[in-house]
């Protein structure tokens, strides 16, 4: 496995000389702490029309047809924005105005992707799971007996706003049994958990520059059957997300219909030749599950509880319920665990306060001890004594 580690090197700005990497690192899904020479990647201005350009976005397309193992059924498609543009462009590109789709919920995600197809107007039904309880393939299956007019199904792989893992493969055989199209949102977990076609057929699935494969901000990908792009002409609402228009644009011209965010892209395929060097798929996963592992144990030592069962644990991000002790309090929590050099994210229950802490980015063993000691350290210095949540949130 190769290590990322930082060589010494400085930058200046109007603010001052930096060294590159003496930010606090991020423990947050996304945009998250990326390697050096990534960062460095950005440092080059190119021409979007420019032939070298084209043949890095050229690279990057393929190498992440190459990821899902798509062959040639298979085609990517790059689209500027954040990941929420990718997903409403997939949305509304691969359902048509008269499909209706099945929408499983557990958390913030599925419910962004339902009012998505609000604006859009598509029809929906929902599965609705509340905060973290995973969708199970037999009711799955169920909703669909019910409703035979649906054709999609959305699912989120890795709901973030949990850290659940949701069962993808279980799920996806209930759809394809029933001759029905897939669409994930596997945002937060492709690169880092494998999802190959040959075993989840996916109609299209989604993710982002800036999750596990540890670019930087600023586009998003489709992974997608080229018979779904196809079809997927003249559907979508939006001409700036119209991916059937992208691909066939990017096909024709090696280039993408408006500005692409040049830097990003380019400090992305660096980030992707990093995700090589360390193995692909499988070894990315090994080190974030080991990340997770340093983690929960060393929180679980100190008193923390996590909200999910061991069995629904995802190796990108994990919530714990925020101590019931009166000195506890999160927001002074996040500032001395910043001050420490780690940033947090605030947790998004309704049933109990949380936080989440992140394993994913360039973070490695070192790290999950450094927080692990932050945490300690945050929590005497607050006069917390008692590390558990209130009883009964489960
Ligand atoms: C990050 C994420 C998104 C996209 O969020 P943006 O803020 O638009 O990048 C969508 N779905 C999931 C599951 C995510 O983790």
């Amino acid at each position: 496995m190769t290590k990322h580690t930082a060589t010494p090197m400085e930058y200046s700005t109007s603010e001052g000389v930096f060294q590159i990497g003496s930010e606090p690192h991020l423990l947050t899904p996304g945009p998250l702490t990326t390697a050096p020479s990534t960062k460095a990647a950005m440092l080059k201005d190119w021409g979007s029309w420019d032939g070298e350009f084209k043949a890095v976005t050229a690279e990057i397309r393929s190498r992440l047809v190459a990821m899902c193992n798509g062959g040639d059924d298979y085609d990517c498609v790059l689209m500027q924005g954040s990941g929420t543009f990718s997903v409403e462009a997939a949305l509304a590109s691969f359902i048509p105005k008269d499909g209706k789709a099945l929408i499983l919920m557990n958390g913030a995600y599925g419910a962004r992707s339902a009012k998505t197809l609000d604006y859009i107007g598509r029809d929906y039904v929902t599965l609705d799971k509340g905060d973290y309880m995973p969708p199970m393939p037999e009711e799955v299956d169920a909703l669909l007996a019910e409703n035979p007019d649906v054709t999609h199904v959305v699912v989120v792989h890795c709901e973030t706003s949990s850290g659940i893992l949701n069962p993808l493969k279980g799920i996806s055989d209930v759809v394809h049994g029933r001759g029905l199209k897939l669409i994930v949102d596997s945002m937060s977990a492709f690169g880092a958990v494998p999802v190959e076609v040959q075993e989840i057929p996916f109609e299209a699935l989604v993710s982002s520059a800036n999750k596990c494969i540890e670019g930087v901000p600023g586009f998003g990908f489709i992974l997608a059957k080229k018979t779904a792009l196809e079809a997927a002409k003249g559907n979508s609402h939006s001409l700036s997300l119209d991916i059937h228009d992208q691909w066939i644009y990017m096909n024709n011209t090696g280039q993408w219909r408006f500005t692409p965010p040049t830097h990003t892209v380019v400090a992305f395929l660096e980030a992707l030749r990093l995700h090589e060097a360390e193995g692909g798929v499988q070894g990315r996963l090994a080190r974030y599950t080991e990340n997770r592992d340093i983690l929960v144990s060393g929180m679980r030592g100190l008193g923390f509880e996590t909200l999910l069962e061991d069995e629904w644990l995802s190796p990108i991000i994990t919530t714990f319920f925020s101590p019931n002790d009166p000195k506890f309090d999160f927001t002074q929590f996040y500032e001395e665990i910043k001050s420490r050099g780690f940033i947090i994210y605030p947790g998004k229950l309704t049933v109990a306060d949380s936080f989440r802490v992140g394993c994913i980015g360039a973070l490695d063993a070192t790290v999950m001890r450094g927080v692990l000691k932050a945490m300690k350290d945050s929590c005497e210095h607050m006069g917390v004594i008692n590390f558990g949540p209130p009883d009964g949130v489960r």
